[in-house]
This record gives C-alpha cells, structure tokens and sequence, in this order.
C-alpha cells in the first residue's frame, strides 16, 4: 500500500476524473447499466496494482481501457470486459455469486459494489495472498476469497445465483454448472488460449438442463488445471 503514501492528495481527483472518463467512455462502448458504471465509477481500480507502480505509471494506464499486469504473469482485466461480464450476470443485491479467478481482485470489488455476496477463488498463491490483503485496506472485507482450482467450484456453499468465471476455459466445466440453482447462470469464456474466445451464458433451467447463449469474442487469460504454489 506504498503508492498511498506516495499519491499526492490532489491525485485522488485526478483518479476520480480519470475514472468518469473511462465510466462514459464505456458507456459509448455499449454498457448501458446504470448500476454497473456506478459501481466502477466508485471501485479504485489504480489501487489494485502492485503498491510498487510508480504513481507516473499509475495516472497514465489505471483508467486506460485495457488489460494489464497485476504480476504472476497474469493481468487486471480490461474494463470494458468487467463491466460487460457485469452488466451480462444481471444481479441483484442478496445474492450469492461465485467467482472464478479472483486475480488482484477488481471484479471482486465491482461485485461487491453491487450489493451481493461473493466468493471468489484463485489458484496462484501469491495472487491469493496479495489480494487477500489488499481488499479489506480498500474497504471490501466482505468478499470470501478462497486458494483453490476453480474447475472444482465451491461446494460448500452451493448452490448460487450466478457464477462468473473471469478466464477462459477450453470446454464447459460441467461441475460448475452442478452448484448453480434452477434458475442460476453461469457466465463463461470458452475456447482455445491463443485465440479470442466466446463468451456464454448458460441458464440451468432444471437439474439437467441448460439453456446457452453467446455474447460476443473477447480474449481472456486461460482457465488452468489445479493450485499453482507461486
Ligand atoms: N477477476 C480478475 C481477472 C484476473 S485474470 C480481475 O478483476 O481483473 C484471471 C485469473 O484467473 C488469474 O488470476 C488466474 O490466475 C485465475 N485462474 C486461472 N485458472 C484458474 C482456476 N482454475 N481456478 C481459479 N483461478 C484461476
């Protein structure tokens, strides 16, 4: 939490402008739900990057529209992607969503801006642990935030609303569709990593069925098998 420190007082409405650009610059780009850009327009997203980011750095690409490195090799996702899954997941305060690839935790936060109840799981430890800790410093100590693999889910606290799997998976992970509730959506990614994927969102609409829909290309980190120790 260095940069903090470092960040002039004058600087935060120098973020609050910056972040009500990128709210009507997404809004342009088609996110229409008013809640959604609230919610991003309150979420810090300049402070989910490694407290070492040189505050330079931080002005220039924060409220940029794009993906960038949160370490571990993997990246904050682009906005538009986290608002678009957002408004896609259509929630309601109250209810139960799970995450899937909790990264630095952005997605986390816009969630939790939302009014609902989130549990989120990562499988790289340092990310695990970094994120942990830097959520409730920003306020958001609501969120349960689990070490796990996410193609596993978590079946303890199924069954969900929604399930919002924040990297892309190479086919349906079928155990995630078994912790939804009738009625429940799964939001996902699906295709091969080193190409764009497809977003889908599956409705469960009895205990063996679903009804699935796509949503458009987007690239995202891929989806990887078991815990990672770094
Ligand atoms: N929600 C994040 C997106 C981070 S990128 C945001 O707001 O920016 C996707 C994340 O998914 C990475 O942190 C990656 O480590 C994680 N991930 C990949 N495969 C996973 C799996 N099987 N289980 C849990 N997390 C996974």
């Amino acid at each position: 939490m260095e940069s903090l420190v470092q960040v002039n007082p004058d600087d935060i409405y120098v973020f609050k402008g910056k972040r009500l650009r990128l709210v009507n610059e997404l809004r342009r780009l088609g996110i229409s739900d008013e809640l959604v850009l609230q919610a991003i327009n309150r979420v810090p997203r300049h402070l989910f990057f490694d407290p070492h980011t040189a505050v330079s750095a931080l002005l220039e690409h924060a409220y940029a529209n794009k993906a960038l490195p949160i370490g571990s090799g993997q990246t904050i996702s682009h906005p538009f992607t986290v608002a678009f899954q957002s408004q896609h997941l259509n929630v309601k305060p109250g209810m139960q969503v799970l995450e899937i690839g909790t990264g630095c935790g952005y997605q986390t936060a816009v969630l939790l801006e939302l009014g609902v109840k989130v549990y989120s799981i990562e499988r790289q430890k340092k990310l695990f642990d970094n994120t942990r800790n830097l959520l409730p410093l920003l306020g958001y100590s609501k969120a349960k935030l689990f070490y796990g693999d996410g193609y596993q889910g978590l079946p303890a606290f199924a069954p969900y609303d929604k399930i919002l799997v924040t990297a892309s998976a190479p086919q349906l992970p079928k155990l995630l569709l078994k912790q939804l509730k009738i009625g429940g959506q799964l939001l996902i990614p699906i295709g091969p990593s080193d190409q764009e994927q497809t977003m889908y969102s599956f409705i469960r609409t009895s205990e063996v069925d679903v009804k699935g829909k796509t949503l458009g290309k987007f690239n995202f980190v891929p989806m990887l098998m078991d815990k990672a120790t770094d």
